[in-house]
């Protein structure tokens, strides 16, 4: 019954559009590489639904990353979903957190950090604020007018072991600088109107009977599904880049006091191994390819 789902929707004649979530195994595979407290795996779980409702959004080709970052308990969150919806999470923390605690007791200067990264060599953009909000969908709704000047309203809610998100978008009016009266009451009135939902309907809900729970005296056209998935994003290739930026020299002290270097992903469990002989490869072919673009 439980889907993997991203699910688009528009208000006809209205420049109003939205989406629905609903990450099943999605969230479950993600998570269950760490022994996360329930708080952050409910927080890690809207931070995901949030990732794969902003990339709906989204035109880009790439990947959208959602980061957490804090001097508190929690030191880290952070979110990758791609064009896709193949979507990947991990945390880090100090101590013990107690089931009780939720992100927002555990956080201390915390920052929110969105980075929009395109897959074909585009400029990749990087955002900054500070934590505003008591919640992840405030958190995100101050962003996205505040640095986007987007009208966004986020729904977002996390059971531990499912999670689902709603959102609403009112896009700018670009072509001429008129103030259509009926679009910013369609906005309020579909606003309030969503305000009803209640976290159990958004985890519980297939997204038609949601919608038309909330809508049903609105002119709304649902569009296809797509499919999200876990997918991690890391690769030998990847970690050998990493292994070269830390330079020759780092390499060989560890291989002198380990005799191996040991990488695991973080956000997949992923092992990767390089021995003495990898690790000289590491460099010579780093060489060989810079020899190559000289000769070019
Ligand atoms: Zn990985």
């Amino acid at each position: 019954m439980h889907k993997d789902t991203l699910q688009r929707f528009i208000f006809e004649k209205t420049p109003i559009r939205g989406s629905v979530v609903n990450l099943n195994s999605t969230l479950q595979l993600a998570l269950n590489k760490q022994h996360l407290p329930i708080g952050l795996k409910r927080a890690l779980g809207e931070l995901m639904a949030a990732s794969a409702l902003l990339t709906a959004t989204l035109k880009m080709n790439g990947s959208l990353v959602l980061q957490i970052q804090s001097q508190g308990s929690l030191k880290l969150l952070v979110v990758e979903c791609n064009s896709e919806f193949g979507i990947r999470a991990t945390a880090k923390w100090a101590g013990d957190i107690q089931d009780t605690e939720t992100l927002f007791d555990l956080l201390a200067q915390g920052q929110f950090m969105i980075t929009l990264d395109p897959k074909d060599g585009g400029q990749t953009y990087q955002g900054i604020v500070a934590l505003e909000g008591t919640s992840i969908a405030t958190i995100l709704e101050n962003y996205m007018l505040r640095s986007e000047q987007i009208d966004t309203k986020i729904w977002l809610c996390c059971d531990g072991n499912i999670a689902a998100g709603m959102l609403l978008q009112k896009l700018p009016d670009t072509m001429n600088q008129t103030i259509h009266e009926h679009d910013i009451d369609t906005w309020n009135r579909v606003g309030h109107l969503a305000d009803t939902i209640t976290d159990d309907e958004l985890l519980q809900l297939p997204t038609e009977t949601l919608l038309h729970r909330l809508f049903h005296e609105e002119d709304v056209r649902l569009f296809e599904a797509s499919h999200t998935k876990f997918q991690c994003s890391c690769s030998r290739k990847n970690v050998a880049g990493m292994l070269r930026m830390l330079g020759a020299d780092e390499l060989k002290s560890i291989l002198e006091e380990q005799g191996k270097i040991d990488i695991n992903c973080d956000f997949c469990g992923a092992h990767y191994q390089f021995d003495a002989v990898d690790a000289t490869q590491l460099f010579t072919s780093e060489i060989t390819s810079q020899l190559s673009k000289e000769v070019h």
